[in-house]
This record gives structure tokens, C-alpha cells and sequence, in this order.
């Protein structure tokens, strides 16, 4: 019994993230057309129609743009806290009563064999939430699209297994960037994105031990790099002595599924 997972896109133009275990296939967010949404499925080589659920993490379009088309499509019941539902409901179309369901931010909920938790960050939506999973003992956390990482979200996320994590731009790249002032402001405040060194400092407190893997997620493609993004949160994780492989998402191309080791100690 372990969790499967892939990060099916993510970044400014789509996010969907996808994790299993034995009893359960669970579709975080679906912020990609309904046709692109059934390629990336098709290129993990997962069947839709065999998804148990969708949680919404929040109302932004790169996070939702397929979401009613999908649900329609596959049947699928819908999770999302009241205000995320209030500030979506009127652009997902028409969707059954037994499609839409409330999960809380900051509780619990079991979905078969996973038990979900959601809690509240910092950002520009009605109630942005994001999720840890947890099944037999593993745990992986979903963070992306936070202004900062609180020490709340930090106790809340430590000690996993598996982190997705955001480094969405670097400062420099920004400041010196095309963006207009009052976008920039927004991405650097406190309610918009994690940079790439404030994700390494994150990081480095929250990791452990047990902690194998780790994506960094949500990546500017005007302001980021893959290799820089990997080598200012490997620096920052170096200068406290900490060394683990990162590894890339991409707003096209899904990562493949991974498999959560049982193997509990990081060499
Ligand atoms: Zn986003
Ligand atoms: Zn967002």
C-alpha cells in the first residue's frame, strides 16, 4: 500500500496535480481545457473515468479553467470550500447536487484510503486552500500559489515524504522584468508567489529525514528557469547542509508517476 502521484501541469497557464493509492484516485484541480486535461491523463496512462473525486484548491482560472467541463464529462463529484464555491460556481456550468461537496479549509476528510488534510494560505483567491495526503503512514504535500509560507503552513506540511512545492520566480528576473508595477507588486506581496530563495528557506525548515522527493511547481515562464529555480533552492538547501535531487514540473508535460518509497530514511 503506498501513494502514486504526478503533477500532470503546473504554472501560470494550467495546474493539475494526480495521486492514488490501492482504494482511491483523487484529481487535485483541473486549470486546463477539458481536451488537455484528457492528454495529460493519457500520457501517465490513467483512465479519467476511474477518478473518485476533484478538490479545488482555489478560484483562479489556471486552476479551474477545465474544472466543470472534466466533471461533467467523467460524473465526477467536486470539493471546495464555500467561498472557493461562491467565487467559481457561476463559471463551471451546470453541474448535478451530488457533483459539489464542501471540504473545509483547515480539516480533515478521508477519501477511501487517503486521508486529506486542507489548510488556508496566503493569496489573492476567496479561500485558497492547498492539501497534504496521507496513507499508510506516507505523507505528501501539495503547496503552491502563496504569498509567504507561514509557520502554521510549515507545521502543517513538515516531515513528509514527497513535497510539491512552489518556486515561482526568481526576485531579480522580476524586478528587472516586463511586468508592469502593480503586477510585480502583486507576485512579490504577500498574497501572491513564493520566489525561488523564500521556497529553499521553506524547504529547508520542513524537510526531513524521511523526505525523498521533492518538484518544484508553479514556475514563471516569464520570470523563472528550471535550472535556476533548481539551483537557488539546491544552494539554500546546501548552505544547511541539507542535500536532496529536485526535480522539475512542466505546464505541459505531466512528471511520471511516482511512487512513494517505503524505505523511511534519506541517504
Ligand atoms: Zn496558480
Ligand atoms: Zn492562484
Amino acid at each position: 500500500m503506498t501513494l502514486r502521484f504526478s503533477v500532470l501541469a503546473s504554472g501560470s497557464t494550467g495546474n493539475a496535480f494526480y495521486i492514488e493509492s490501492e482504494q482511491q484516485r483523487l484529481l487535485v484541480d483541473a486549470g486546463l481545457s477539458g481536451k488537455k486535461m484528457d492528454g495529460l491523463f493519457g500520457k501517465i496512462d490513467v483512465d479519467p473515468s476511474q477518478l473518485d473525486g476533484i478538490l479545488v484548491t482555489h478560484e483562479h482560472s489556471d486552476h479551474i479553467k477545465g474544472l466543470g467541463i472534466f466533471a461533467r464529462k467523467y460524473n465526477l463529484p467536486i470539493y471546495a470550500n464555500e467561498k472557493t464555491w461562491q467565487a467559481m460556481d457561476h463559471s463551471l456550468g451546470k453541474l448535478t447536487i451530488d457533483q459539489k461537496f464542501q471540504f473545509d479549509m483547515a480539516s480533515v476528510r478521508s477519501f477511501g484510503d487517503i486521508e486529506v488534510e486542507s489548510f488556508g494560505v496566503s493569496h489573492d483567491a476567496a479561500e485558497p486552500m492547498f492539501y497534504t495526503f496521507r496513507n499508510n503512514g506516507q505523507k505528501v504535500a501539495l503547496v503552491t500559489d502563496l504569498g509567504y509560507v507561514s509557520e502554521r503552513i510549515k507545521k502543517t506540511v513538515e516531515d513528509a515524504d514527497a513535497y510539491i512545492f512552489e518556486a515561482n520566480h526568481d526576485v531579480e528576473m522580476l524586478r528587472m522584468g516586463r511586468y508592469p508595477w502593480n503586477v510585480k507588486r502583486r507576485i512579490l506581496g504577500d498574497s501572491g508567489h513564493v520566489s525561488n530563495e523564500d521556497s529553499g528557506l521553506a524547504l529547508a525548515d520542513v524537510i526531513s529525514n524521511r523526505t525523498k522527493r521533492i518538484y518544484l511547481a508553479h514556475l514563471s515562464l516569464d520570470n523563472n528557469m528550471k535550472d535556476l529555480a533548481r539551483m537557488s533552492v539546491n544552494q539554500i538547501l546546501a548552505e544547511r547542509g541539507i542535500e536532496i535531487e529536485l526535480h522539475d514540473t512542466d505546464p505541459e508535460t505531466p512528471t511520471p508517476l511516482y511512487e512513494v518509497s517505503t524505505v523511511t530514511e534519506r541517504v
